[in-house]
This record gives C-alpha cells, structure tokens and sequence, in this order.
C-alpha cells in the first residue's frame, strides 16, 4: 500500500514510518510546495493538507496535524503549538511555555494528534490524545517539540524525551490515532 505522506516535518515523518513500516510511504514532491494550514481545528487543518496533496497529485495521501493543550492557558497553543513563539523554533516554544508558566501550579496539559487519509474515494480522519502535565525543566534528548517538558500521565517521572522511540509511539498521540489507521483504510477500500 502507497501513500503520499503531506508533511514536510522529518520528525513527524520518522514516527510515521516507524508505526506503520508496512505501509510504503512517499515523500511530498519538493516543487508542490508546502500545503495550506489555516484552520483553526486539528482536523481542519489535517484535511486541509491531505486535500491539498491528494488533489495536486490525484492519489491517496495521508495528513497529521498535532500540537499541545495546556490547561492554564486555555487550551493554547493548540493547533498554534509549531508557532507559539515568534521563533518558531522547538527551543524558543519550550522556553516561553516555561515563562507562561512560571507560577502557574495546574499543568495539566494534553498531546493531540488527528489523521487524514484523502484520496479519489473520500476522507476518513481518526484522533488521538495523550494526557500529561508540563514540567519545570527540559528533560531527555529523545523525540520532538515539547517532548522534553511533557510527561504523560502513562510514564510517571519521565518526559517524552526520555522515552525510548516504541515507548513513544506505545502512548502518544500520535501512535493511538494511528492505530485506526486499518480501519481508515478498510473504509476507504484500500484493504480487504
Ligand atoms: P503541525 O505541523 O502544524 O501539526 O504542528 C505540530 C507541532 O505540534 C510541532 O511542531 C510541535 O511543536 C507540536 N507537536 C506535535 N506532535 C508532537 C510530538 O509528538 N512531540 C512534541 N511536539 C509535538
């Protein structure tokens, strides 16, 4: 089974081929450009970039959008989480996520990852989530993002950083919406 993965992030794109190496993945062609992301729903903006590769190239591509909810902040940065600093960079994120939260004592916060396979037969999305808290200090050099502030609830005392990569994948958000990944494809007649 082919699919043309849209997204240009290595990170996410490591982790996509690892939970599903039984899928051949593509990458997006460089000259399509990067596709459009202004939505302002994690599945809004997956479809929107599923569509826009499945239109461009007439195939079946597959989208994740995901980023981070924290409580005390009123769910921000949400589907904002790649540009929540003027920097955009993981460290600058990671360092103003501190600051917001410097004396803030309920850090409750959550991953949340959608999917989007779109093609000539339809769309088909699925979710996951990944309950956890943010911590004081940067932690571990593993994953990506937030990885190394947020420790989920499933792995008390260690960050996603500290994680090794199957542990990630065995409780994040983006490793529970891949598990319906079978059934996206069962509905959209790609497998039997
Ligand atoms: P997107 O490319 O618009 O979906 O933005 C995703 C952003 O959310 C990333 O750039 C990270 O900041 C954050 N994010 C999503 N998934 C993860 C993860 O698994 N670990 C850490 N940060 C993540």
């Amino acid at each position: 089974m082919r699919l043309v993965l849209a997204s240009r992030n290595a990170h996410k794109i490591e982790e996509l081929r690892r939970i599903a190496p039984e899928i051949d993945w593509a990458a997006m062609p460089p000259e399509l450009g990067d596709p459009p992301e202004t939505g302002i729903t994690f599945e809004a903006n997956a479809l929107q970039k599923a569509r826009f590769v499945a239109a461009a190239l007439g195939t079946w591509a597959l989208a994740d959008d995901s980023g981070i909810e924290v409580d005390a902040l009123g769910g921000r940065p949400g589907v904002w989480s790649k540009r929540y600093s003027p920097e955009g960079t993981d460290a600058a994120n990671n360092a103003l996520l501190l600051e917001e939260l410097q004396s803030v004592a309920t850090r409750t916060a959550r991953y949340r990852c959608v999917i989007a396979l779109v093609g000539p037969g339809g769309e088909h999305v699925a979710a996951g989530v990944c309950e956890g808290r943010i911590g004081k200090a940067p932690r571990g050099e593993g994953g990506f993002g937030y990885d190394p502030l947020f420790c989920p609830v499933a792995t008390p005392g260690r960050t996603m950083a500290e994680l090794a990569p199957l542990e990630k994948d065995a409780v994040s958000h983006r490793g529970a919406a891949m598990a319906e990944l079978p059934r996206l494809l069962s509905a959209a007649g790609l497998r039997a």
